[in-house]
């Protein structure tokens, strides 16, 4: 009984108007089991008449317990007639039959009358009529029909099969979501490896760096020690010879006393005195108290990998537009054609130039200063792009750049356009390209922030591209450089 009560309870969605109806049910049903005389085995049979109470949840009801039709049936059925309650009607005993039945039970029956199913005796013929039993063999009747299981059944169907597809594209987000997460890991994992990777080469620059001067150290203080060593030696076996000598002359000295002496006593000749060498502790401590680091760091760059390449203009490709720098470090668009040869490599029809230098393995990189220039291109171009014909920079025209118009509107060179929001005016850019990974992307070299990178980038020989752009006639066009950092490589 509590246990079908607790059921009730869970169907009535608490606080709603509805709530109040089904507790008076439910204290109904409670006198009406408590009443009859056999366990009033009330389960899911329930189901077909609270779906119409709490449709939402008809469906999980039945999920939750197969329906098993006939007990309600049973309890709802009139123990004289054997059929569901016509009319029916409780007596004071709380039990129930059909109006008719009664009726006709205690029909011709003067005075007390008796309960058919418990005995009970009553002074009268008094029964109440049931109007909520009444509904509930309505909604039993109803609900045994033919078409209106049949009906529940296909809406079963339908709700069981819209949830299993739910649950399928649920599975399969779940399954999308862990293959992203495995994604991130093992790209995480390759980039650790990575930056590991690079800052040992970094490291092992520093070592070999360290170990180096410390080596140029130590043979420097060996060969000082080295100098002095031999003059040490030489002094001593002076100062020994020159013992012998004493000796030798002492000896003699005190044979004059006995006998005549003859000669003096042969002695070997007297040592010359070695000058003795110079060593200028300050001259030694200066060279390895210079500002090692930044020494070191200078030199770092010839190791670094990829380290900023030191690019120049070919002119064989300039536009004729385009006047190129005596060292080839800058590029700049003039009014006036520049004097040039006949060559295939040459841009004709648009402002551009490419870098002598081309890559078609590794990793490289390269700085281009563009100042305050309102307008220009630059980036990487395929080798074999068309240098005679207008054509709009694309990866699939073969170029991969990124641009500046009107001094403040910068794009990636994809079509259309990627318009980029910088939050500074970088001065010096930077470009990256890997052969390998195919990318190349673009550095605002001041700060070193990425401003943007393709994936897929050109296959085979490419070289580094530059478009100084038409420039303003009313100012003087600032050029496009090139940078060669440090300015000057050291040796050793
Ligand atoms: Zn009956
Ligand atoms: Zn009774």
């Amino acid at each position: 009984m509590w246990r079908m009560r607790s059921t009730l309870v869970r169907f009535v969605p608490a606080g709603s108007r509805k709530q109040s109806k089904w507790r008076n049910f439910e204290v109904f049903v409670h006198s009406f089991l408590r009443a009859t005389d056999d366990a009033f085995a009330f389960t899911s049979s329930w189901t077909g008449f609270l779906e119409s109470n709490a449709p939402s949840t008809m469906a999980a009801a039945a999920a939750a317990a197969p329906p098993a039709r006939g007990t309600l049936r049973e309890d709802l059925t009139c123990a004289i007639c054997c059929d569901l309650f016509r009319e029916p009607v409780m007596l004071a005993c709380m039990h129930h039959f059909c109006k008719p039945c009664i009726s006709r039970y205690w029909r011709g029956t003067q005075g007390p009358v008796s309960c058919p199913q418990c005995r009970k005796e009553f002074s009268s013929k008094h029964f109440q009529t049931n109007y909520l039993v009444t509904a509930m063999v309505e909604k039993v009747r109803a609900t045994t029909s033919d078409s209106y299981i049949k009906n529940l059944e296909k809406q079963l169907k339908e709700t069981l099969d819209s949830h299993r597809l739910k649950k399928e594209d649920f599975i399969n987000a779940i399954r999308r979501d862990k293959d992203k997460m495995d994604t991130i890991k093992r790209v995480g994992a390759d980039l650790q490896a990575h930056v590991k990777e690079e800052f040992r080469a970094l490291h092992q620059i520093l070592l070999n760096e360290e170990a180096c001067s410390l080596e140029q150290l130590r043979r420097e203080e060996e060969e000082e020690l080295e100098k002095v060593r031999r003059h040490l030696e030489a002094t001593e076996l002076a100062v020994r010879e020159l013992e012998d000598g004493i000796k030798a002359l002492e000896q003699a000295s005190a044979a004059t006393e006995n006998i005549v002496l003859a000669e003096l006593p042969q002695l070997r000749p007297c040592v010359r005195e070695n000058i003795a060498p110079e060593f200028d502790a300050n001259a030694f401590r200066n060279k390895y108290m210079a500002p090692l680091q930044y020494i070191t760091w200078r030199k770092m760059f010839k190791s670094l990998n990829p380290g900023p390449s030191p690019l120049t203009f070919d002119v064989d490709t300039a536009h004729p537009n385009i006047h190129v720098s005596r060292d080839k470090t800058a590029a700049v668009e003039c009014d006036v054609e520049a004097p040039h040869t006949d060559s295939n490599k040459r841009f004709l029809q648009c402002v551009n130039i490419l870098a002598a230098q081309s890559f078609q393995s590794g990793r490289h990189y390269w700085e281009v200063e563009v100042g305050s220039k309102p307008k220009w291109d630059l980036g990487v171009a395929s080798e074999a792009v068309d240098r005679r014909a207008r054509i709009k920079l694309s990866p699939e025209s073969g170029y991969w750049t990124l641009r500046l118009r009107k001094g403040r509107e910068y794009s990636a060179g994809t079509q259309p356009w990627t318009r980029l929001r910088l939050g500074s005016c970088p001065q010096r850019l930077g470009v990256f390209l890997d052969c390998e990974e195919r990318r190349v992307s673009f550095y605002n070299a001041d700060d070193m922030s990425l401003l943007y990178s393709f994936a897929g980038g050109p296959r085979g020989k490419a070289f580094p591209f530059f478009s100084p752009c038409i420039s303003d006639r009313s100012q003087r066009a600032p050029p496009i450089k090139l940078l060669h950092y440090p300015p000057v490589a050291l040796s050793g």
